[in-house]
């Protein structure tokens, strides 16, 4: 069994066709850090899906149960972007040992025996269906939590985690008000704004499940207005791509036009309840334009906006949000010194 969540207002419950998840059990109000956890097992930059097996061999007995109570997606879409060792390995397990025999397959492929091979393809199926991208953590690309793990995806979740260097431990906030009762889930996909298929395509590839969440629902007016908004965000941004380049570099239309890009993604987040760093970003980035062009109010404003959805998703310890902070009180001391020049002007 994994260990239990580190708050008694949550609990790991099986659920009807999604396995287990985790549930609150009373509410939770928004930017509660209510998992902080080091990875189980975890891949560096420098080693890819082949280590994960050699990895596991330096759990201890307790840990190694604990990931190997995880679920894992056992089909081969499962091994997109794996190596050709454990690909082949795979179709020799599934599809037969037409593809060779055993003998020459383990001399070939280096595993001392089947029994080895099962349990390795086991591992890799578990890492690959329960690791989450860590982006540009410095240390770790990939990892696995003992609990974390066991949050299910939404694509439009209440919850988001976040690794923070200094503790080495990644960190889960609510990004909203949880009720009692409610599925707290996390956003598996990286990539923010993705349509219906996109996203679809990618969790039944790579975690083996059919996102049935509200998001994805067409036949609930909250699914088809949410998809109508991306679809239109995607065209913006094709718009945006297309037109890089067009006008003088780092010109004032040039920025204008980003801008307008910046404040289109926020406004198709906020309309879909997708909030978080990815939102955060946005708005940092509108500050920075904004300061750029002047406008030092709105500059000033939206990056508190943003240092407000920071404190929320990393908490005041991260260095994300520190750096935010210190952007928030440059630009304060900025539209201070400015006041009364401005006095004076309207004077
Ligand atoms: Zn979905």
């Amino acid at each position: 069994m994994p260990p239990p969540p580190r708050l008694p207002s949550l609990a790991v419950l099986p659920l009807p066709n999604r396995g287990l998840g985790v549930i609150a059990r009373t509410p939770i109000p928004r930017g509660t850090r209510i998992f902080s956890e080091h990875p189980l097992l975890a891949l560096r930059h420098d080693q890819d899906a082949s280590d994960v097996y050699a990895a596991s061999r330096l759990l201890t007995q307790e840990q190694r149960a604990v990931l190997m109570g995880l679920s894992g997606n056992g089909a081969e879409s499962s091994l997109e972007g794996v190596g050709g060792r454990e690909r082949r390995a795979w179709r020799w397990l599934h599809v037969g040992p037409r593809l060779g025999t055993k003998t020459e397959l383990m001399r070939l492929w280096k595993f001392p025996t089947v029994r080895r091979l099962k349990r390795h393809m086991a591992v890799l199926s578990i890492f690959r269906s329960n690791a989450f991208d860590l982006g540009n953590a410095a240390t770790w690309q990939q990892a696995v939590f003992p609990t974390i793990s066991r949050l299910n995806h939404a694509c439009v979740p209440n919850a988001q985690g976040n690794f923070h260097e200094g503790t080495g431990k990644f960190n889960v906030h609510t990004i909203r008000d949880v009720q009692e009762g409610e599925e707290v889930t996390l956003n598996y996909l990286q990539e923010v704004g993705m349509v219906r298929n996109a996203r679809r395509e990618k969790l039944s590839k790579g975690y083996g499940f059919e996102c049935g969440c509200p998001a994805c629902d067409l036949g609930m007016e909250r699914g088809r207005v949410g998809e109508k908004r991306r679809v239109e965000m995607q065209r913006t941004l094709g718009e945006y791509a297309r037109g890089v380049g067009e006008g003088q570099p780092g010109g004032v239309g040039e920025k204008e036009k980003e801008l307008r890009t910046f404040e289109a993604f926020i406004e198709m987040f906020e309309g879909e309840g997708i909030a978080g760093r990815e939102l955060a970003a946005m708005y940092f980035e509108s500050s920075r334009l904004h300061k750029a062009l002047g406008n030092h109010d709105e500059a000033l404003r939206c990056a508190d906006k943003g240092l407000f959805i920071d404190e929320d998703c990393l908490g005041t310890d991260h260095a994300i949000y520190q750096t935010g902070r210190e952007t928030v009180e440059a630009l304060r001391s900025l539209a201070v010194s400015e006041g009364p020049l401005r006095a004076v002007a309207a004077g």
